[in-house]
């Protein structure tokens, strides 16, 4: 093996600083009368000085990359938050609760007129603004079906509404005051329709609230 063999085993070394005092001495007299061995120092050094630049350019990079996983992952969260919320007001608004009748006075605040042939419902009261309306048709034995589902047709004696109210009754889009009519049908034209009621489905009870004159 000659010098030069050794010296470059020892230039990594020496160039990262940690050679004996021996080695030291050995590698700069050796490369002072060695030009090659003194090229190959200087690109050790070379490699050693770029690379810090590097791996700042690459950990910068990798951090800017993990700011926007960072804001992208904030940002689905926040998304996924609102959907959730809206999700929730939507059902809260919209899903339709049995109402309490004698806390929005129902029975009293309800009843029927008569404009020509056409029957019209008259509400009084501020309940209306939480109103969900669903037909009920009522038949012979007693019962009472919402939209008339499953209902034994020829047993069918009077059609009513059953009031139901929002999850959240605080959210009302108007408080309607004062009387406020709803036209139901017209009596010549359905001549089938003994009778209109208002269904209380948390009691099970009927309020009839018009009954055909069976005289005419
Ligand atoms: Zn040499």
């Amino acid at each position: 093996m000659n010098n030069c063999d050794i010296v470059k085993d020892l230039l990594p070394l020496y160039a990262d600083d940690v050679c004996s005092e021996e080695s030291i001495k050995a590698v700069e007299e050796h490369i002072n009368g060695c030009p090659t061995c003194r090229s190959e120092l200087e690109k050790l050094r070379q490699n050693v000085s770029i690379s810090p630049q590097k791996d700042g350019e690459v950990l910068k990079r990798i951090k800017r990359r993990l700011r926007i996983e960072k804001l992208i992952v904030g940002l689905i969260s926040v998304l996924a938050i609102c959907g959730v919320m809206i999700f929730g007001l939507m059902y809260l608004l919209n899903t339709a609760e049995s109402m309490d009748v004698k806390k929005y006075n129902i029975p009293n605040n309800l009843n029927v007129t008569i404009h020509g042939n056409e029957l019209y419902l008259v509400v009084d009261g501020e309940a209306a603004a939480f109103w969900y309306t669903f037909p009920t048709i009522s038949d012979t034995d007693g019962d009472h079906m919402g939209y008339g589902t499953g209902f034994d047709r020829e047993k069918k004696n009077g059609y009513g509404i059953t009031f139901k109210q929002r999850k959240i009754e605080s959210i009302a889009i108007a408080r309607i005051k004062g009387k406020c009519e709803i036209k139901l049908f017209d009596i010549e034209k359905n001549k089938a329709m003994d009778k209109f009621f208002y269904y209380d489905d948390v009691n099970n009870k009927e309020y009839v609230l018009w009954e055909r004159d069976k005289n005419d």
